[in-house]
């Protein structure tokens, strides 16, 4: 298989590099109860990538997901993210990190019911050092007609389509995906991820994607497949699926 054939780019080998993750390991607990989340992971991860990452439940995904965010701590190896070593960063800058470059989506919303759409993107925007206007993250996500619904008024996709927005506003050079359709049917789940793939293409904001759904992966610039806390096996898609033509 040919490496370095994207649509955007015969050149996403040549991009910068955003994470460098080397031989890392998580183990949770400790003696017969150790859990080793993580094996001895390395990835080398380029800034605009749109990567899929996919495995059987408890295979290490989130995990490593949340060590890159910065969510969780390595037990040993090292992750940068350009030139910072996250595994070795002190409280006050990991914060930072996560705050400044970081946004995440997970499988539940986590809106606020009281706040409109509208509302709850420019919740971020008010704290954040270099924020998009709301009502444009929204209508990167296909949600300028709702601006003014409250959350219980939206559908799940809806509602996850505005918690992407909220991540986005903020303008994160990276954003970590856990699950984003885990609690959608296909036609939501779709508009989500037709959402991600809008963001990406055209923002440049390096998209990774934890899900057991494999027909996810046909979206991906490279599709990294783990098994029991190890990466087994990077596929390329030399040509990347359009959200509304993948199986569910
Ligand atoms: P995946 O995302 O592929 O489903 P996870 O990364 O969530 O897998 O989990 C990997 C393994 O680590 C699983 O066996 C899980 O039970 C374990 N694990 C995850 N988080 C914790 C934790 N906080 N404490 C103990 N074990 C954990």
């Amino acid at each position: 298989m040919l490496t370095g054939h994207f649509r955007k780019g015969r050149g996403m080998a040549s991009k910068p590099v955003a994470f460098e993750i080397k031989e890392l390991s998580k183990t949770y607990g400790s003696g017969r109860a150790a859990v080793h989340a993580l094996r001895g992971v390395s990835l080398t991860v380029r800034r605009g990538e749109f990567l899929v990452l996919l495995g059987p439940s408890g295979s290490g995904k989130s995990t490593l997901l949340n060590i890159i965010g910065g969510l969780d701590s390595a037990s040993s190896g090292s992750v940068y993210y350009e030139d910072q070593d996250l595994t070795h960063l002190a409280d006050p800058a990991l914060t930072r990190y996560r705050r400044n470059h970081v946004g995440f989506v997970f499988q539940f919303y986590n809106l606020m019911p009281g706040l409109t759409a509208l509302e709850n993107v420019e919740l971020v925007v008010e704290i954040a050092p270099d924020p998009m206007p709301a009502e444009q993250a929204l209508g990167l996500v296909g949600m300028s007609h709702r601006l003014d619904h409250f959350p219980a008024q939206l559908s799940g996709g809806e509602q996850q389509r505005v918690a992407i927005a909220r991540a986005l506003a903020k303008q994160p050079q990276v954003l970590l995906c856990d699950e984003p359709t885990g609690a959608l049917d296909r036609d939501t789940g779709i508009g989500v991820l037709e959402a991600l793939a809008t963001v990406n293409r055209e923002v440049g904001t390096t998209v990774l994607i934890v899900t057991h759904n494999a027909g996810v992966a046909a979206m991906a610039d490279r599709v990294i497949r783990f098994v029991d806390g190890q990466v087994t096996k990077i596929d390329h898609n030399e040509r990347k699926a359009d959200a509304a033509d993948i199986q569910w």
